[in-house]
């Protein structure tokens, strides 16, 4: 722990304030995710920061989930989404960026937007691929550097799937899925559109189903083109929740 506190001191009190979030355990389990992403292995430079930062917050939204739940773990992202969606409002540089200085890296895309990439690359391959990307990564660059698409050829390596469009769509192009989603709900009847009002992405979108009864389901909806026209039989609707369980990084936009 003081190894990792002692070196990068000025960065562990900067990030108090960075990630604003207060609490002392959080910056702690931040700073230890560090003694593995960030110290042992760290970026070949600081374009890909997101190798440290964003490790470290999703690691701490791990520890997160493990100590407290899987409530206040989704309340974690929620809250990281909301931070994210400020921020490229008013930015539209890549995570990977090699142009702005490195103290201006030091920002929601390194962390809160590079935490979530890691979230959605969980759930694109599992949970056991992941840990194993993960295990697989820090043991091929633990003590050396590596960059984003050193990650990325881990990733497809051991996942056994290319993995380029999720890596260019989400780290090298900026921004995230901007939604228009109109909501038709018959009482039998799902019908939903979804219009990328910015730059096309790919990614399943989830959404819940609750009936009257009070039972629910999921379904899983690719979106992988500008406007998606979405319709599903259900008896006894009741409301339609999207994304019910905080898997993908978006903002919806409101007519
Ligand atoms: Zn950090």
């Amino acid at each position: 722990i003081f190894g990792g506190m002692e070196n990068a001191s000025a960065i562990f009190y900067f990030e108090n304030s960075v990630t604003g979030k207060g609490g002392i355990e959080d910056l702690l389990a931040h700073e230890i995710a560090h003694q593995w992403f960030g110290d042992m292995a760290s970026e070949k430079s600081f374009a890909h920061l997101w190798l440290s930062e964003g490790f470290a917050t999703y690691f701490t939204n791990i520890y997160w989930h493990h100590k407290f739940g899987k409530e206040a773990f989704q309340k974690r992202l929620q809250k990281e989404r909301v931070e994210v969606i400020e921020f490229v409002k008013k930015n539209d540089r890549p995570v990977v960026d090699s142009l702005s200085p490195y103290m201006d890296l030091l920002n929601a895309n390194s962390y809160q937007k590079g935490g979530w990439v890691l979230h959605m690359l969980r759930n694109e391959v599992g949970d056991s691929i992941f840990h194993k990307i993960i295990q697989t990564y820090y043991g091929q660059y633990k003590g050396s550097n590596a960059d984003t698409r050193d990650l990325q050829r881990v990733a497809e390596k051991v996942s056994g799937k290319n993995l380029k469009w999720f890596f260019d769509q989400w780290l090298y192009r900026p921004g995230i899925p901007q939604l228009l989603i109109d909501r038709d709900i018959d009482k039998d009847e799902v019908k939903l559109r979804i219009t990328q009002k910015g730059v096309k992405f790919d990614f399943p979108l989830e959404i819940g189903i609750l009936r009257t009864d009070g039972s629910s389901l999921k379904e899983t909806i690719l979106v992988n083109s500008q406007m998606i026209e979405y319709k599903i039989k259900v008896p006894d609707v009741k409301s339609v929740i999207i994304d019910p369980d905080t898997k993908l990084l978006y903002s919806e936009i409101k007519k």
